[in-house]
């Protein structure tokens, strides 16, 4: 496979306008507020616009859903038709995701994106009804997203043709391989062209997703943006060393200090077990928090509603495992925080993309039983760093007679200290360097009305 690996600085002065996209796109874009492209969109969009496949290393909240949104859009523009004939609205471009929330999230971008053009979009994903989904591929729709497993199903039933799709595009490829779909991937694309672009993109280049890339793309240009398994620097990661007993004590502790010191109240809990996350969810419950759980043996609407319930901020916590909580983009979180830590480094790495996200200001807190030791070194060693160990914050009182007390949760609008000590650094330990904020992502909000029927139509 020939690769070619991309200069990393030339984009920061690059607007949309100047990477070449069309008026209806260019609207839709600052209609969403981007002022300009990010790291990844400045790298991959012209790539993308030249046809060229792509193999994309990006963390999550690095924009990389626009960065290949916007220029398919582009690419797709000059066939898109006003005619109601089916025919005239093949499948042309397919994104696939391993998540149900992920595919929903790269649906929603896309509906805003393609909102002043004539291209069609929709996602289907499997936990819903399949006939809502039916009416809609038979309408016609050129840019699809979906799960494979439900794509599968909709082939099987002849509901969905591949034989016009000319862009694939792999979202977090990794994952996809991980879940085990890899049978279904190769099913899929051997239903595609040959004669198509492919866009592969995955937080890690590991030897099974090179195999991949190598297997479907055709000498692509290969972007990585930042450095692998490392969080992104606006991430403040605290380590509470916390006997398990007492951690559902420690997360209201932490949660009522934030909110002390004037911070949001929003968070993300995470739970390595489903028992254990709905327990710890009607724990806080109890103790006056409003909280939610979303693991997989909940139903796909009420897991969309607890989002729901959760973005439009009439719930405070969201308690997830690993699994439900993929991809999901909630702007602006301001705090994850790891109840156990996971059993897998990489995940740890995924948990805190949730915060700090596309330059937002965010505190990863990990709570960390003496037994969790040898998962605390692996992470330390994954992402090459020591990770800052503090005492639980006592909102009680305790603020003066410790000064490092509150440094974990920052006041409102202060200044991020960067936590990236390193291993052999004197200064590990202490929070040493500053970081100037920058401007928060906006979120849109979305009718649970059109989440709860799992497919999308423009309006
Ligand atoms: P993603 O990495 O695709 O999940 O995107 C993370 C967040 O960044 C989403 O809420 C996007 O709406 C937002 N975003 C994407 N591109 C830009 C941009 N150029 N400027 C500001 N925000 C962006």
């Amino acid at each position: 496979m020939s690769t070619e690996q991309t200069t990393p600085t030339p984009e920061a002065e690059l607007t949309f306008a100047d990477i070449g996209f069309a008026e209806p796109i260019l609207r839709a874009v600052l209609e969403q507020g981007y002022t300009k492209p990010t790291p990844i969109q400045a790298q991959a969009m012209p790539h993308v616009l030249q046809g060229r496949d792509v193999m994309g290393a990006a963390q999550t909240g690095t924009g990389k859903t626009a960065a290949f949104v916007l220029p398919i859009l582009q690419n797709i523009l000059p066939l898109a038709s006003s005619s109601a004939s089916p025919a005239r609205h093949p499948i042309r471009a397919l994104v696939l995701t391993p998540t149900r929330e992920l595919a929903d999230q790269v649906a929603d971008n896309a509906f805003k994106y393609a909102k002043y053009t004539d291209i069609r979009t929709a996602v289907v994903f499997g936990g819903v009804d399949m006939s809502a989904q039916t009416t809609l591929l038979r309408s016609g729709i050129e840019l699809l997203i979906a799960t494979p497993g439900r794509l599968l199903d909709h082939i099987t039933q002849k509901t969905a043709n591949l034989s016009q799709v000319q862009i694939l595009i792999l979202d977090e490829a990794d994952r996809m391989l991980d879940m085990g779909f890899l049978p279904d991937l190769q099913r899929i694309i051997g239903l595609i062209p040959s004669q198509r672009q492919t866009l592969l993109f995955s937080a890690t280049f590991s030897p099974e997703i090179k195999k991949l890339a190598q297997s479907y793309l055709r000498d692509p240009v290969t972007i990585e943006v930042a450095r692998q398994n490392a969080a992104a620097d606006t991430v403040q990661q605290i380590i509470h060393m916390v006997p398990s007993e007492k951690k559902k004590d420690a997360v209201v502790k932490v949660l009522n200090a934030r909110i002390q010191k004037g911070l949001s109240r929003q968070a993300i809990v995470f739970t390595n077990s489903r028992i254990g996350c709905s327990k710890l969810a009607s724990a806080l419950e109890r103790s006056g928090i409003k909280a939610g759980a979303i693991h997989g043996d909940k139903s796909q609407i009420e897991r969309m509603q607890i989002l729901e319930s959760f973005k439009k901020g009439t719930m405070d916590v969201l308690v997830a495992t690993d699994v439900a909580a993929r991809g999901l983009d909630i702007a602006d979180m301001p705090c994850v925080i790891n109840h156990e830590l996971p059993f897998n480094a990489e995940d740890y790495v995924h948990r805190i993309g949730r915060t700090g996200r596309a330059g937002a200001q965010g505190d990863a807190i990990a709570l960390v039983d003496p037994s969790e030791e040898r998962l605390l070194a692996d992470i330390e060693k994954l992402m090459n760093r020591k990770l800052v160990r503090m005492p639980v914050p006592d909102p009680a009182g305790g603020v003066a007679a410790d000064p490092f007390f509150y440094m974990p949760y920052r006041a409102k609008d202060e200044s991020i200290a960067s936590n990236a000590n390193d291993l052999n650094s004197d200064a590990a330990g202490k929070a040493t360097s500053v970081t100037p904020a920058k401007p928060a992502i906006k979120s849109a909000a979305k009718p649970v009305g059109a989440l709860l029927g799992g497919f999308k139509k423009k309006t």
